[in-house]
């Protein structure tokens, strides 16, 4: 039978148990388990002498039990030092047992492996493998790189290893090879089986710095399948989209007109353009599925307002969303001021509204008499219930992942209709990867600041110098500027953030009598919020203390200085945020971020990064360089999936080549595409299912 379909119960020593538990692990097929891939191998070939090993360094040693010793530490550690004669190093245990503490003896002989670090007392490993030896005998290291695979409660990595290496032997064969002959001539790279049984066995002789890297043609060629995978998924998922239907919205755009001749300002060439590109989507029958890309401040709210307009002025409603309160808040007040002389009502909905509003809202919604509604995902909730909904409007994409932009797609389906959906987003990642990442939508660039703007000037001072920070905020606000000053999330709970911010504002009340101090954080009523930013805005206040709430989208033009502290732990998308809250006045605007010593070297580069650059498209190339796309797209916090195998930043140089491969089967080959799709995505994840 095919191993595509033949399930892991078939295989020896597979009982239903045990298929339940590699079914968590996503394994269900035969082939599920073949494409169980290893997250990266442990190096047990050779012997380390223990001189020589290095804090992080993940090696195998053996030596003689010098010394063996129970001390409590606030618990009981079971301490022994290994010496070989080059050195010796310390074995730290906080679980053991009678038994364990009796074979751990002075004498004994050990091989271990473990990772090294810097202890109180030295080099030390905490809870190493290790495997008692008859005195003077050699150990064997082994002949291979060890796979480290993703486990799961209740299967362990050693029963993991026999089960794949099992099937290596007796199904390898089986696989098949969905890509074409062409394609594979043109991609130079080993076959298939020829891939999989070496990333899940490498060759004595295998090169260990490409496979660690992730550089082996091995491993290349089945990132390259996965990445594909992942591009077929998503344009499949496009094509089903667009044979959805959806309204065809002809706007002459009088409404903007109207908006735009009561504006201050004049549009940015970007802004035009994206606007454009907007409303020809709109005019097509087949559903809008817009990615707007903008640096913080680059006015995308008023790219979303353009967008709305056209809608409504053909009579269609526009559902607004924003990640968090605040934001919804901040666009629901925009939204109202904007709209409001055009007498367009502007409903609001978010979880903490209380029922009798709640339902006055959802209402004014059903109805259809509010045009527009702004709110949190609590829009898309069950009982809510549209009239006509033409538009649907995200902002701050990154916090929604693929299967979240489904879900409201669905949420607004009337008859088979979709609405048009624009996504806006502040985390703008390089246009290969976008179209990757994205490659169920279309992808346009605010890359243009409204002009006079001034960059800010970024300064990192360590918070021993918190009295100059204060005086700076003092001199600040003497020249009538205001100032925010964010004490963002140093612990997990969010009572004790709010405890921290409120002790800061009391200790900042007191250092400067002279100004108006106030706190907002995200557990205030609505209303009190609304009251202290109201305040803010009109300059009622001059400094407003916060917790990370302000992170986006709040907007305070005549704010020009912003204090960060505990910027060490923020990364540095959410920094560029924040510092995005300032610079958008006409006068000069200055952030400082406070940190507290010693910091990390991965710290120490993202502050010496946003010191150096205001560019949001620079910082989100250096943030996927740090962390990697997961979390910066946060794939991660919406449970996406993650890859197994590639690696988008490592392996971007191939996606152009990916993309011209997925327009080939889709075009040539549509027969494979779905095998490869299931083979790496899994039936349940797949994209192209919905
Ligand atoms: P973001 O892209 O971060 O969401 P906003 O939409 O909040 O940016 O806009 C930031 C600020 O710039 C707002 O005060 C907005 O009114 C203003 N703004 C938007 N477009 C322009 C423009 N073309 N010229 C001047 N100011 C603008
Ligand atoms: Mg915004």
């Amino acid at each position: 039978m095919d191993i595509e379909q033949q399930t892991v119960s078939a295989l020896k020593g597979v009982g239903p148990r045990v298929a339940a538990k590699l079914g968590r692990l996503g394994l269900r097929t035969v082939q599920d388990v073949l494409f169980h891939l290893p997250l990266r191998y442990q190096d047990r070939t050779r012997l380390t002498p223990i001189g020589s090993l290095r804090a992080r360094q993940e090696a195998m040693f053996c030596g003689n039990i010098e010394l063996s010793d129970v001390v409590y530490r606030g618990r009981r550690n079971l301490l022994c030092r290994v010496a070989d004669g080059s050195g010796s190093i310390l074995l730290r245990f906080f679980h053991f047992s009678v038994a364990q503490q009796n074979t751990l003896q002075r004498g004994a002989f050990l091989r271990c492996f473990g990772e090294v670090r810097n202890g109180p007392a030295g080099p030390e490993v905490v809870h190493p493998e290790y495997e008692l030896l008859p005195a003077g005998v050699k150990p064997e290291p082994e002949s291979r790189l060890t796979p480290v695979y993703p486990v799961t409660e209740g299967v362990h990595q050693l029963s993991l290893r026999r089960l794949i290496t099992g099937v290596l032997d007796t199904h390898l064969q089986g696989i098949r090879e969905w890509l074409p002959e062409e394609v594979l001539a043109m991609l130079q790279l080993p076959t298939l089986r020829e891939a999989l049984d070496y990333v899940h066995r490498p060759p004595p002789q295998a090169a260990v710095d490409m496979l660690t890297q992730g550089l082996h043609p091995a491993q290349q060629r089945l990132a390259f399948e996965e990445l594909l995978a992942h591009c077929l998924s998503l344009r499949k998922l496009r094509e089903r989209i667009r044979r959805h239907g959806a309204p065809v919205i002809d706007a002459s755009g009088k409404l903007f007109d109207a908006l735009r001749a009561r504006l201050p300002f004049a549009l940015t060439a970007a802004q035009q353009r994206v606007i454009k590109e907007i409303v020809g989507d709109l005019r097509q029958r087949q559903p809008m599925q817009r990615l707007v890309q903008g640096d913080v401040g680059s006015g995308k709210t008023l790219v979303a307002a353009a967008a709305a307009l056209h809608a409504v002025e053909c009579g269609w409603q526009v559902a607004i969303m924003a990640p968090t309160e605040l934001l919804a808040e901040q666009h629901w007040r925009n939204f109202r001021d904007w709209l409001a002389p055009m007498n367009i009502e502007v409903a609001w909905l978010t979880g903490r509204l209380n029922a009798q509003t709640r339902r006055s809202m959802s209402e004014l919604v059903a109805s259809g008499s509010a045009p527009v509604v702004v709110g949190t995902h609590a829009l898309f909730q069950r009982e809510i219930g549209f009239s006509r909904l033409g538009l649907v409007i995200v902002d701050e994409q990154h916090r929604f992942g693929v299967h979240q932009r489904l879900m409201l797609r669905e949420k607004g389906a009337v008859n088979g209709c979709w609405p048009h959906q624009l996504i806006m987003t502040a985390t703008p990642i390089p246009r290969t990867l976008a179209q990757s990442v994205y490659a169920d939508l279309d992808v346009s660039i605010i890359d243009e600041l409204p002009a006079g703007r001034h960059p800010v000037e970024t300064a990192v001072i360590p918070d021993s110098r918190r009295q100059d920070v204060v005086q700076r905020v003092r001199s600040a606000c003497v020249e009538r500027r205001q100032a925010y000053w964010v004490c963002p999330l140093i612990d997990e709970s969010e009572a004790l953030q709010l405890q921290t911010a409120t002790a800061t504002e009391a200790a900042l009340r007191q250092a400067l009598p002279e100004l108006q101090v106030r706190l907002i954080h995200g557990r205030m009523k609505p209303a009190e919020k609304e009251q202290v930013m109201t305040a803010f805005k009109h300059g009622d206040v001059d400094l407003l203390v916060s917790t990370t709430v302000i992170e986006v989208g709040v907007d305070v033009p005549n704010a020009s200085l912003m204090i960060i502290e505990n910027a060490e732990r923020l990364g540095l998308s959410q920094l560029h945020q924040l510092r995005g809250r300032v610079g958008r006045g006409a006068v000069a605007s200055s952030c400082v971020l406070m940190y507290r010593s010693p910091l990390s070297g991965a710290a120490r580069e993202r502050l010496a990064i946003m010191r150096a650059t205001n560019d949001g498209f620079e910082i989100a190339r250096k943030d996927l360089e740090m962390r990697g796309p997961g979390e910066v797209l946060g794939t991660r916090q919406a449970g996406e999936q993650q890859f197994h195998i590639a690696d988008l930043v490592r392996d971007q140089s191939a996606l152009p080549q990916i993309e011209r491969v997925a327009t080939i089967l889709l075009t040539r080959y549509p027969q494979h595409v779905t095998p490869i799709v299931q083979r790496w995505l899994g039936v349940r994840d797949s994209y192209a299912e919905v």
